[in-house]
């Protein structure tokens, strides 16, 4: 892994985690630090959703269900986002790959500079049932808020746009059950994938997101983890 990573916008990092690990909200702060793009293709597909556009209406069955959209639509948003014409030479990528496919076509697109790290945010799964039941996203501009670890200063009311906060469509019991199923099956290897490739780092995300942030901040600068 190239230590230090770069602060001058062209840094390229891929955040791990479970759905509940904190990955949109590390991701917002790192996108400010490392000067990079936050791209999320769930936050991609939802907008798309609202927007009511050909993707998102692809794409609503596999959301509300928990379900993985195919690989091809999520690398056609990737490839348009991250490496068509105008695209920005460093990013935070948020909740993609999700699959061994996708990490391979990610890596091939991202030829020759490659990606520069890897962090897997671990946190055990009992502890990302408790953060996604209070979990609440703004309607407006998508920003990230819990209840508990990471409350908004006004009830109800997003900090960033003031749009209303709302819990997400499948934030239901049986959609979490099923995403954390499918990202035992198929997320999780590839940490291992990563690690081979000499690109992973974990990161402890246990506990409120900027001890967290810090933690993260100190790894990627190359500094022993706090
Ligand atoms: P997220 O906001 O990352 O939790 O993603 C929300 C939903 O979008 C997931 O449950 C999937 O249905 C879909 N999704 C987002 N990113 C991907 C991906 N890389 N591969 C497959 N499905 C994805």
């Amino acid at each position: 892994m190239a230590i230090p990573v770069r602060r001058d916008g062209s840094a390229r990092i891929v955040l791990l985690g479970r759905q509940g690990s904190g990955k949109g909200t590390q991701a917002a702060k790192l996108s400010m630090t490392y000067a990079i793009p936050h791209v999320s293709t769930g936050e991609a597909f939802r907008e798309a959703i609202k927007a009511g556009t050909e993707l998102g209406q692809r794409v609503q069955a596999y959301l509300d269900s928990g379900e993985l959209v195919p690989d091809d639509v999520v690398l056609a948003v990737v490839r348009e986002r991250l490496f068509g014409p105008g695209a920005p030479e460093g990013f935070i990528l948020d909740g993609v790959p999700r699959t061994i496919g996708q990490a391979e076509a990610l890596a091939a697109l991202a030829e020759p500079r490659g990606i520069d790290v890897v962090v897997d945010l671990d946190v055990p799964t009992e502890e990302v049932l408790r953060r996604m039941s209070a979990r609440r996203v703004c309607g407006n501009c998508g920003a990230n808020f819990n209840l508990v670890d990471n409350p908004p200063r006004a009830a109800g009311v997003c900090d960033v746009c003031g749009g209303p906060l709302v819990q997400r469509d499948d934030d239901t019991e049986e959609a979490i059950r099923r995403r954390l199923e499918l990202y035992e099956d198929a997320t999780a290897p590839l940490i291992a994938w990563y690690r081979e490739r000499g690109l992973l780092v974990t990161v402890d995300a246990t506990g409120p997101p900027e001890e967290v942030n810090r933690r993260l901040v100190a790894a990627l600068d190359g500094a022993a983890p706090r």
